[in-house]
């Protein structure tokens, strides 16, 4: 069932032509320098993160302010043109795919971060900043920014937003759509419309920050962003366990929950990742290790040793083979890099890596990573699992040569019986990475098709035309 790697069409007739008379219009505009039409920028905008998926746009446009991103899409509009916006293309779902041509809106230009607000908590930003630069403004004051993709330092806010996108402090933290106060957006129609504000409790009317967190796209484009700070904790601490089997980790990981700690970090890697890992970054891992749990907590001093240390006690008592805290900030970024070193550990062991996105309650973990393992072992296929431990959501891995005949398919189908085992232990098909046109063929598994014709009724009521990332979130 999973989608197959798609390329541009521009003969569907919901669709207009983008001729050269619109094209001179949007280079009207917003300057002839930012519309970009050779045949080799258009390929650089033909992919994004995912794998195997690829769809060339007839232009990309560059504007740089919101009144240039509400010009463009009312010329879009009235025209029936596809418009897709994208942030950093880092996303890993093929989200930012113009399956249908048109013109794919990059936002890289709207980078300024226009306040940091100490005395409100809070920041203002347009949607091109990176998630590491938002951090890196509120770290200048005192305070930071939770949401912390492994992706922060090329991913963009505004894409961030788009995807909810989650992170490695999402346990205690939660996730972009905790942090998102208030938006602009600018409607698919060109109306620009204002969702939220500064307000932390602020109840009139539908929570439309809510619904254009993880649109993907599809409802508008976000030209502004305010998100919520956090004062920066005095202290984190990390440590790490190796357990014999990742059935031993996951009790552990039961047992620190129940234990009443809400960790900051809570991550795990499997063997094959251990190994992988330890190739790529020599870090002297346990590779005979059957998991390594990597676990750490912030907070003041006190507190965060306080509660490492009863971390590391209980993995001792759940059957742990070695526990070890890091001594310094050195070992402590060491082990961090260990995690998030996963995906390019494990793209050394072929061409291609396909990385997914299942999850489940958190008590079915050890389940699934072993439903994960029999089922890539039957079809055949190379495959690693890592991901966040305290939330119950697994990045399994597949690695693959897809110039050997049917290697492709064996990882489709590899990630299908992935999906539905997920499904049926109450789990979901994306935790973090969104359905993307990579996984709309599931999404009516996980909604029913009574929700899906809600989503689609939500997404003609925002874009009457259906030219805002057609195709995906199943519009
Ligand atoms: C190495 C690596 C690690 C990653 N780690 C994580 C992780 O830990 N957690 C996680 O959740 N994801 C992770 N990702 C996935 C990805 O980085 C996130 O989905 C991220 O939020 C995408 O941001 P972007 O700026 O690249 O957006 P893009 O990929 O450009 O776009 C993503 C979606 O957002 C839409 N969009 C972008 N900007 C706007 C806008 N201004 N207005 C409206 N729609 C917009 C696009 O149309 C598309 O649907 C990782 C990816 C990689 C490659």
């Amino acid at each position: 069932m999973t989608a197959a790697p798609v390329a541009a069409t521009t003969s569907d007739t919901r669709f207009g032509t983008l001729d050269d008379r619109i094209v001179g219009e949007l280079q009207w505009l917003v300057g002839p320098e930012y519309v970009l039409t050779a045949e080799g920028d258009l390929e650089a905008y033909s992919r994004d993160a995912t794998p195997l998926f690829r769809a060339r746009p007839d232009c990309v446009v560059l504007p740089e302010t919101t009144e240039q991103v509400a010009a463009i899409l009312s010329l879009a509009t009235a025209h029936r043109i596809p418009v897709i916006p994208r942030g950093a293309g880092s996303n890993l779902a093929a989200a930012t795919l113009a399956e249908h041509g048109g013109i794919v809106l990059a936002l890289s230009r709207m980078r300024r971060i226009r306040e940091v607000a100490p005395d409100e908590l809070l920041a203002v930003v347009e949607p091109g900043v990176t998630t590491a630069a938002l951090d890196s403004a509120a770290n200048a004051h005192g305070l930071f920014y939770a949401p912390d993709p492994g992706s922060k330092t090329v991913s963009t806010v505004g894409g961030n937003v788009a995807m909810c996108a989650g992170g490695l402090r999402g346990l205690k933290y939660g996730v972009t759509r905790n942090y998102v106060l208030g938006l602009e957006v600018v409607l698919p129609t060109g109306e620009v419309i204002r969702t939220g504000g500064r307000l932390w409790k602020d109840v009139a009317g539908y929570d439309l920050t809510r619904l254009l967190t993880g649109s993907e796209g599809t409802l508008g484009v976000i030209t502004e962003i305010t998100v919520a700070l956090m004062p920066m904790p005095a202290t984190s601490r990390t440590g790490v366990a190796y357990f014999d089997t990742l059935a031993d980790a996951s009790t552990a990981v039961a047992a620190i929950i129940a234990d009443g700690v809400v960790p900051a970090t809570l991550e795990f890697l499997d063997q094959r990742c251990i190994a992988a890992v330890d190739d790529f970054a020599q870090l002297g891992l346990d590779r005979k290790a059957g998991a390594l749990l990597l676990f750490g907590d912030d907070g003041g001093e006190q507190t965060a040793a306080a509660s490492l240390g009863r971390m590391a006690e209980t993995c001792a008592a759940n059957r742990a083979r070695e526990v070890t805290l890091a001594r310094d900030v050195a070992e402590a970024d060491a082990l961090l890099y260990a995690r998030r070193c996963s995906l390019p550990a494990l793209a050394r062991l072929g061409p291609i890596t396909m990385l997914e996105d299942a999850t489940v309650p958190r008590p079915r973990l050890a389940q699934m990573v072993d439903t994960i393992s029999s089922i890539a072992e039957r079809h055949g296929v190379l495959c690693a699992t890592f991901g966040h431990a305290g939330d119950g959501n697994l990045h399994p891995t597949v690695v693959l040569d897809p110039s050997v005949d049917g290697a492709v398919e064996a990882a489709h189908a590899t990630f299908d019986e992935v999906f539905a085992a997920a499904l049926s232990l109450g789990g979901t098909i994306t935790g973090e990475h969104g359905v993307g046109a990579a996984k709309r063929a599931w999404l009516s598994a996980r909604l029913g098709e009574d929700q899906l014709a809600l989503l689609r009724r939500i997404k003609t009521a925002f874009d009457p035309a259906g030219i805002l990332n057609p195709g995906k979130l199943g519009s």
